[in-house]
């Protein structure tokens, strides 16, 4: 019986193969064995993270979400006998960790029965993002998404669970792109802190098989080293010169007085896209359009000129694939294609499931009309890295 979704397929593997298992499986997929009193092969821990993993793609609150990833954590370590005996004694929720709903997901899981909640999870969250496969055909050509959080500033997953994530959906490499000092509210990362999350990447590489440096294996996912920095009222950028210079990719994006005078705030994207460290213009306008965080126009700035910097200094503006963002909107979206811009689409996730975003921007770069040659992240890695240097 084949694997019940990308999840699973990396549950039954040791953390040392995954990077042999990974797998192309488009969103849509229709998963086997995720309906109730049909055979369950996969592991307790991979019905966990496929649970979390859609009521994050689902955007259901962290704190749902929660339970099942540390229940995942706190059964990994332990032998598969040992789970079993707990599971037929009753005592899984004896473990910190696991609690009653969660016990009865790794029971079931273990008696070899698809779990319920997984099962309605599944009928719940389990569906294509986009209708009649719109998006679907970019979505296969992309490589990597260079946009992503970690729980070191405001996402909810450890790295090395966003880099398993994102290695399970196919993806060569995920650009880690935690905040930068000043967005204190999303706990952004000092120097220092971002000079320990560089050892934490390559120990992540490291372990995964990857390369960090040098030569990378081809067929190897990589983990690159990333930052969303904040682009600061002058222009300037958000972190030291020499902590951007050990970065592989930089996003660089307006978190604050989004609400600036139209002349000012032109002249602030403009400095910073003429940074020769810019490499992404993130969410360009800032507005919300819809979600638990309400609604924000627009920031007023002059769209032409910032893009034409874009298109001058190579910066690929993001189209960025969050439900809430859908940035830029399309008329701008617009403008920066016909000024011959480049682009990447980016999932902005703060939870592995959100790494299932990017299908969301596709299906607006195809609406576009936007060629997949000019989306960097269709790129390989080696071009893709090559063209992010300053
Ligand atoms: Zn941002
Ligand atoms: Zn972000």
């Amino acid at each position: 019986m084949p694997p019940t979704g990308f999840s699973t397929a990396c549950g039954e593997q040791s953390p040392g193969t995954v990077s042999e298992s990974r797998r192309r499986v488009a969103p849509d997929t229709p998963r086997e064995g995720a309906r109730v009193g049909q055979q369950y092969t996969g592991t307790p821990v991979a019905a966990l993270r496929r649970i979390a993993f859609l009521l994050e793609r689902g955007r259901a609150d962290s704190y749902k979400v929660k339970a099942y990833r540390k229940a995942a954590a706190a059964i990994l370590p332990l032998g598969e006998d040992e789970v079993r005996r707990r599971a037929g004694a009753g005592t899984l929720a004896e473990l910190p960790g696991v609690g009653a709903s969660t016990a009865q997901v790794i029971a079931q899981a273990v008696r070899g029965e698809v779990p319920e909640r997984l099962a309605a999870v599944e009928a719940e969250h389990g569906g294509p993002l986009t209708a009649d496969g719109a998006g679907t055909a970019l979505r296969a050509r992309l490589r990597g998404d260079l946009h992503s959080h970690s729980d070191w500033s405001d996402g909810g997953s450890p790295i090395e669970e966003m880099a398993m994530t994102a290695i399970e959906l196919g993806h060569d490499y995920l650009v880690l792109t935690d905040h930068s000092p000043r967005l204190k509210v999303a706990r952004g990362l000092s120097a220092e802190r971002l000079a320990r999350q560089l050892d934490v990447v390559a120990a992540v590489n490291e372990h995964l098989g990857g390369h960090l440096d040098g030569h990378p294996d081809e067929t190897g996912f990589r983990l690159l080293r990333g930052i969303e920095v904040d682009i600061l009222d002058d222009g300037s950028l958000d972190q030291s010169e020499e902590m951007l210079a050990r970065l592989d990719v930089r996003v660089a994006s307006v978190h604050s007085k989004l609400a600036m005078e139209p002349e000012a705030l032109t002249r602030r994207m403009v400095a910073a896209v003429r940074n020769p460290f810019t490499n992404v213009l993130g969410h360009c306008t800032g507005r919300l359009v819809t979600g638990a965080r309400g609604t924000r126009p627009e920031s007023r700035f002059d769209a032409r000129a910032v893009f034409e910097a874009c298109a001058e200094e190579g910066v690929a503006v993001e189209i960025n694939s969050r439900p809430e963002r859908r940035d830029p909107p399309t008329r701008l979206l617009e403008l920066a294609r016909d000024i011959g811009c480049l682009f990447s689409i980016d999932s902005d996730a703060h939870a592995p499931g959100q790494l299932d975003y990017p299908l969301l921007g596709c299906e607006r770069a195809e609406a576009a009309g936007i060629d997949a040659e000019r989306i960097v992240n269709t790129w390989p890695a080696e071009r893709l890295l090559e063209w992010a240097t300053p």
